[in-house]
């Protein structure tokens, strides 16, 4: 096995202008000024080649990049990437009207955190098709490329891209993961990892650790994905090789690698911030749906968002850095893969907790920016649902059969083919559905004999019970599926930042953008230099990103939806 050198930061941290006289340093200021103004001016043009060459029908847009971020060269800069997977903007109605349900505001006039700040749209299609996936969406975010559904920040010939975390790392800037997936998972892979497959997830793990050409790139990683860090001879590993990352991750600087009780200690023991390194792995697999979260067991999104950002923050003023961190609502995407508007609503109302706490981070910290977007739509979703064809639809929204529910789909679906399997008989059976499944779960009180014996039927397949109990629920809610997969409409783009003279930075965010754009606006506003990556990354002789371990064993037992794209 070969092991990397983590690489030194290419560039100083120190402030070079400390060491002039005040008149410099005015020169100085006044010509930064005129940079700021010259950047946004080339940006504006740029915005209206990009509207002109979208018009041409251009599928990859070349706007923006100048190189050299718009602030002052040594003043720590932070950006937060936050991706909602899977959320379009009509899950965005969903989720504001639920909460207005949710909070008696009958006439449903107040905003969500997000709604205060949208700024645009993002289209998302990938190099090979109008409907991406999580791994070509994440790359475009993280390489500013377009490239293949299922690539994980390589180009669409396979060749590893740098990534605006592994740029980051480069200038010194400490960088942070934090999902409720796997961390191997598509969306932060992209971010710290190249393999040609998303499934290489033994392999995308290796990475994260720090054991490929550049070295150690993440100094916070919180999330689930536990077995894909344990060897093979550990029951509930994922990997097929006996390599323990637990233990070889002291190898590669990190400090503490931990489950939630560790992780609970840690935070005791240092007012709440983690020394980083760190890593916080608190599932096997992909975290439980927040409906069924068990408070004790795992830490919600805005919880770990807490947590890194203050940990970010304390390390990075202790050495005069800015951080890179990409945030991820992973399992809104899950819930609508599921067609379950239960478990949906809930992520989505966590995603806007976790928006909240990091607007509020934001406002007290300048120099910081905040964008919030998605990788794609999931489920064709909408509000709206016309039942049978000759009859006209009733315009309803029903959010009281959605808080009735208690459970998502993927629990109670798990539980009838567990109870299926022990063959307790028909009548049994029946009673088990109608009272504990469709009662006590979803919260449906007036089950059709048609429900009660499709979901009593001991052949029902995994599949086929998850849509049924997602559309028995959205029927009665009036809510609208087309597909268990994602699909190719424009999502909303969202973004923040603390200081009002900031604020037009955020211009080049306004409006329509390919995906890809926002991987260059991070890039611009850092000063980052993903060519330099790529290029480090190209000057490695071997072809680790291929892979050793392909397609690995994954756990299908907690989430059902594991084989396709996500
Ligand atoms: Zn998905």
């Amino acid at each position: 096995m070969v092991r990397h050198e983590s690489t030194a930061p290419l560039l100083a941290n120190e402030d070079p202008r400390d060491s002039f006289d005040e008149d410099e340093r005015e020169l100085l200021k006044q010509e930064e000024r005129s940079q700021i103004r010259r950047d946004r001016r080339r940006m504006c043009l740029c915005l209206g080649l990009a509207a002109v060459l979208a018009s041409a029908a251009a599928i990859t847009t070349t706007y923006l990049i100048t190189r050299g971020s718009p602030l002052a060269a040594g003043r720590s800069r932070n950006v937060i990437m936050m991706v909602s997977d899977g959320f379009g903007p009509a899950s965005q109605t969903y989720g504001r009207s639920f909460w207005h349900f949710k909070t008696n505001d009958t006439e449903g006039v107040s905003l969500s955190s997000l709604d205060k700040i949208l700024v645009g749209a993002s289209r998302t299609r990938s190099s090979d098709s109008l409907v991406t996936d999580s791994a070509a969406g994440a790359t475009a975010f993280s390489c500013a490329k377009k490239s293949y559904n299922a690539a994980i920040a390589v180009d669409p010939n396979g060749i590893p891209c740098g990534t605006v975390l592994e740029a980051a790392k480069q200038l010194n800037m400490l960088t942070g993961l934090v999902v409720t997936s796997r961390v191997t998972h598509a969306t932060p892979a992209a971010f710290s990892a190249h393999v040609v497959h998303r499934d290489m997830e033994a392999d995308i793990a290796v990475q994260q650790m720090g054991d490929y050409p550049l070295g150690r790139q993440v100094d916070l990683m919180l999330g689930g994905g536990r077995c894909f860090f344990l060897p093979n001879t550990t029951e509930g590993s994922c990997r097929p090789d006996g390599r323990d990352l637990i233990k070889e991750s002291s190898d590669y600087e990190w400090k503490h690698v931990l489950d939630y009780p560790q992780y609970q200690e840690l935070l005791k023991q240092n007012k709440q911030i983690l020394p980083l390194p760190a890593m916080g792995l608190f599932h096997p697999s992909h975290m439980n749906f927040e409906i069924d979260r068990k408070k004790d067991k795992e830490p919600s999104l805005s919880e770990m968002t807490d947590v890194a950002l203050r940990s970010l923050k304390a390390r990075a003023t202790d050495e005069n850095q800015g951080f890179f961190l990409m945030i991820e609502g992973s399992r809104i995407d899950m819930g609508a893969h599921n067609n379950d508007p239960v478990a949906h609503v809930h992520e989505i109302l966590e995603y806007h907790k976790t928006i909240q706490k990091v607007r509020e981070f934001v406002a007290d910290n300048p120099d910081t920016v905040m964008i919030s977007t998605s990788d794609h739509e999931t489920g064709g979703f909408t509000l709206g649902l016309q039942p049978d064809p000759n009859t006209y639809p009733d315009y309803l929204w029903r959010p009281e059969v959605i808080d009735r529910a208690t459970t998502s789909t993927e629990i109670l679906t798990a539980d009838l083919i567990t109870y299926h399997a022990q063959n307790r008989g028909l009548s049994a059976t029946q009673k088990f559905v109608r009272k504990e499944i469709l009662g006590q779960g979803l919260g449906i009180s007036d089950a059709t004999e048609e429900e009660i014996s499709f979901l009593s039927n001991p052949d029902a397949i995994a599949n086929d019970i998850l849509r049924f109990l997602g559309h028995a629920i959205s029927r009665r809610a009036n809510l609208g599926w087309t597909t268990m997969g994602h699909t190719g409409v424009d999502v909303n783009l969202y973004a923040e930042t603390a200081k009002e003279v900031d604020r037009s930075v955020l211009d080049g965010l306004r409006g329509n953008h390919e995906n890809t754009e926002i991987g260059e606006f991070i890039s611009w506003y850092l000063g980052l230099d993903l060519e330099s990556i790529t290029s480090r990354l190209s000057k490695s002789s071997t072809e680790w990103f291929k892979s050793k371990n392909a397609f690995s064993a994954l756990d299908h037992t907690h989430s059902l939806h594991e084989e396709t794209g996500h």
